[in-house]
């Protein structure tokens, strides 16, 4: 069967087909950060969906190509260098940094292009040049450019491909400024930016003059350099429909006269405690606020992808306590099978080789894949996954209670486990770093053992096992594991 996903353009699920004719190469970009701020778990709603997706493509077969761009120059950005005092990148940068750090505490697979928007600017400048030369962008009295909808509506495309919209009230050459805005204020909206005091040092010239790009173009210039004019997936949370993503159709449609993306997939939103995640309200949360509180990224990313991605996410920190248990379950399923499969010779199961005993194990461990495989083609159906995930579990269980697994049957079932978690991406529970100054003990010790000085050596050891880790000895030499 095959994968089917709701596609906000025709407002229905679709069979999923890329546009590569050998069917394989699939581009998917997704909206990144806006590197004003860590990102709080609402982003990471999104950016686990992301995630979620590729992965699924790839458990599918196809060759991915993952882009995420970093918004590093918009509105908010330019308001925050201006009230601290920063420069741009030195801002951003700290952002950054922390963007990548929690992508990979929640095990986000790295996407293989992350394009900055400020290493774009030649690219964002030819993209207006060409709506100009359209004549779908002008230049306005306050030495800005705007993209006319009009003038684009004039040319027989769609401005409005993703909601409906109201033109009745719109007067022609009503223009916005600021990167966020209302359906309700639909407009002429701008391209690129005329320098103004408040920008500071950030502006760069171009043929319109000093200045910046709006944020809708950055999307448009560098999804359609990395990937291509068309291209078949693009995504980002459901706040983006209007006017981000409408825009990013407008004036990539508008720049080439070819349909921009085949298939647009759009997040809900999470809420905290059933609502909407505000300072004031104390229920915002960043991801570090939860690792704060004594949370990992397992027990994080498993929240987020209990629900359908089109449902409002209820978030509540008794649902993580719900995570963490969910999660010991697996975990402790998953050991047994470990030991079973490690001992293969000692088993009483396969000297018994109890009858229809292998086929059974193979059985389960097929129909995981399958109701797994189904549950996600199912426009990304993670509760029915989950719920093929909790039945294969309890199944195990009960043939561990019974003791009648063979260590064939175990490796079957863990096969099993690791092609599924190709998707889920929950994985073992995550070795414990191990902190710079206890790795400088241990190699130490290792200078004093090979000067023979077994006092030292043997008193790094006691000093190391005091602070909680044990010296195991493996084939790529000495690590350190916590007791
Ligand atoms: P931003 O960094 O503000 O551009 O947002 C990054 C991503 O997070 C975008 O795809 C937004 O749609 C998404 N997002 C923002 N708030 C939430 C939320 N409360 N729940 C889910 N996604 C969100
Ligand atoms: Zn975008």
């Amino acid at each position: 069967m095959g994968l089917k996903l709701f596609n906000t353009l025709s407002r229905s699920v679709q069979e999923f087909t890329p546009l590569d004719p050998a069917g394989k190469k699939v581009g998917i970009y997704c909206c990144g950060p806006t590197v004003y701020d860590f990102a709080h778990i609402g982003n990471w709603r999104t950016f686990v969906f992301g995630d979620l997706v590729r992965r699924t493509l790839e458990f599918k077969g196809y060759a991915v190509t993952h882009v995420m761009n970093i918004t590093d120059v918009e509105d908010k950005i330019i308001k925050r260098v201006w009230e601290t005092k920063t420069s741009l990148r030195e801002f951003t940068g700290k952002y950054e940094a922390a963007f990548l750090e929690d992508l990979k505490t929640l095990n986000c697979l790295l996407p293989h292009h992350t394009p900055h928007a400020t290493e774009h600017i030649p690219e964002i400048i030819s993209l207006i040049e060409k709506l100009v030369r359209r004549g779908i962008a002008y230049k306005a009295a306050d030495s800005s450019v705007y993209f006319s909808i009009e003038k684009y509506r004039g040319c027989g495309c769609t401005y409005g491909q993703l909601l409906k919209l109201n033109f009745d009230e719109m007067k022609a050459g009503e223009r916005v400024k600021s990167d966020e805005y209302a359906k309700e204020s639909v407009a002429d909206f701008a391209l690129w930016k005329a320098r103004v005091p408040e920008d500071g040092d950030v502006f760069w010239p171009s043929p319109f003059g000093e200045g910046r790009p709006g944020w809708h173009i950055e999307c448009s210039a560098m999804s359609m350099k990395v990937l291509s004019e068309t291209f078949d997936l693009h995504l980002g949370g459901e706040d983006l429909i209007f006017p981000h993503h409408e825009d990013e159709i407008a004036q990539s449609e508008g720049a080439t006269g070819k349909p921009f993306v085949k298939h647009w997939l759009h997040g809900a939103h999470l809420l905290v405690e059933g609502k909407k995640m505000s300072k004031s309200l104390g229920n915002f949360f960043t991801l570090r606020d939860l690792l704060a509180k004594g949370f990992n990224g397992r027990e994080i990313r498993y929240s987020l992808l209990t629900a359908h991605y089109r449902e409002t996410f209820n978030f509540t920190l008794e649902g993580l306590q719900g995570a963490r248990a969910a999660l010991a379950r697996i975990d402790e399923c998953l050991g047994k099978l470990r030991e079973i499969a490690n001992q293969p010779l000692t088993r009483p199961a396969d000297t018994l080789s109890p009858p229809g005993g292998e086929r059974d194990g193979a059985r389960g461990a097929s129909k995981l894949i399958s109701d797994f495989t189904a549950a996600l083609d199912d426009d990304l159906n993670i509760s029915a996954a989950w719920g093929a995930v909790f039945e294969w579990v309890r199944e195990t269980n009960r043939r561990l209670a019974e003791n009648s697994l063979s260590a064939a049957e175990a490796t079957a079932a863990l096969t099993a486990w690791n092609k599924i978690d190709s998707v889920l991406g929950i994985g073992a529970p995550a070795e414990p770093e191990v902190p710079a100054e206890l790795n400088a003990l241990l190699e130490a010790r290792q200078t004093a053992r090979k000067a023979k000085d077994f006092k030292r050596s043997d008193a790094i050891r006691g000093e190391l096992k005091a602070k909680g880790w044990v010296i195991e000895d493996t084939p790529k030499g000495p690590k350190l594991k916590k007791i």
